[in-house]
């Protein structure tokens, strides 16, 4: 069962009219929202960060956190499985095909549910492979738009590669991922790029970096150079999705010793507890 537009129906009898300025121009933002039993996670955040692509979009939100809230509910309840990733998106509407904004029309807004599929063991035990590229997106990356061309492409260098992501380089510097954030071990210390115009703010990136400071892992968030991402002892990725994975090669040559580290046991296995504290709901997760 998805929902658009004010109904609920299955997925089959959904449809978008042609002139949509999402199916036209890519003008509109979305979100992903892991489910576990059940609950959306770390909900709160998520609806903070549309808010933020829908004002960098200049489009207003169709509506409230409550209103959210209802609609998500309604979605997870209306499909199978325990754990769930929610999938919504808004688009600036219906109008005749004009690049400037249309007056009085209506958003779309699109809401699916998909079983959510985390990284099996076998991955966690041996990683991914990656390979590195130009970042060649536009200077707007903290807002999470539909239109994804750029990370379309760039991904699916990685899977020509064979590998799994594809790690982005811009002026020297690492930025993130073509759909995850990216962290790196150098010299024992966990460094990650500053949120800023360049990355998408990821929900998994700010939930390691919490984990970091209560536990008092070492961590700098500074900018990572591309000498310090190809000589690091461990990269790590993050999204909501994949949780944190291992990158234990990086253009066809071992990322340490070519197996997951120390850094990744220790925080997949906080990041594991701090999960399932926070569905348990029982206060502070640390
Ligand atoms: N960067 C990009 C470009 C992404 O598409 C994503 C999400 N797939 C992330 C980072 C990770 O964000 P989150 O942890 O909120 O899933």
């Amino acid at each position: 069962m998805i929902y658009l537009n004010g109904d609920f129906m299955p997925i089959e009898e959904a449809r978008v009219p042609v002139l949509d300025r999402g199916f036209i121009f890519g003008d509109g933002v979305y979100e992903v929202i892991p489910v576990y039993s059940r609950r959306p996670f770390r909900l709160a955040e998520h609806l903070r960060r549309l808010q933020h692509s829908l004002d960098g979009i200049r489009l207003a939100n169709p509506h409230s956190d409550e209103e959210w809230s209802a609609l998500l509910g309604r979605i997870v309840a209306g499909n199978a499985g325990e754990d769930q990733s929610l999938y919504l998106h808004v688009t600036r509407g219906v109008a005749r095909r004009d690049h400037a904004f249309p007056e009085d029309t209506a958003a779309t807004v699109f809401i699916m549910s998909n079983p959510l599929l985390v990284p099996p063991q076998e991955l966690l035990a041996t990683g991914i492979p990656a390979v590195t590229a130009a970042d060649n997106r536009w200077l707007r990356c903290d807002i999470k738009a539909i239109s994804l061309l750029p990370n379309v492409l760039l991904r699916q260098m990685a899977v020509d590669a064979g590998a799994r992501e594809t790690i982005l380089l811009r002026d020297g510097f690492m930025t993130e991922g073509a759909a995850s954030n990216i962290f790196v071990l150098k010299d024992g210390v966990l460094l990650t790029p500053p949120k800023n115009h360049l990355m998408l703010p990821g929900i998994t990136y700010d939930i390691v970096l919490e984990i970091a400071v209560a536990r008092g892992i070492r961590h700098e968030i500074r900018t990572v150079s591309e000498h310090e991402l190809r000589t690091a002892q461990e990269i790590l990725l993050t999204s909501s999705t994949k949780e944190i994975l291992p990158v234990t090669r990086l253009d066809g040559r071992p990322v340490g010793d070519g197996r997951p580290g120390a850094a990744f046991a220790l925080l997949h296995r906080l990041y594991q507890d701090y999960k399932e504290r926070v569905m348990r709901g029982n206060g502070s997760p640390f």
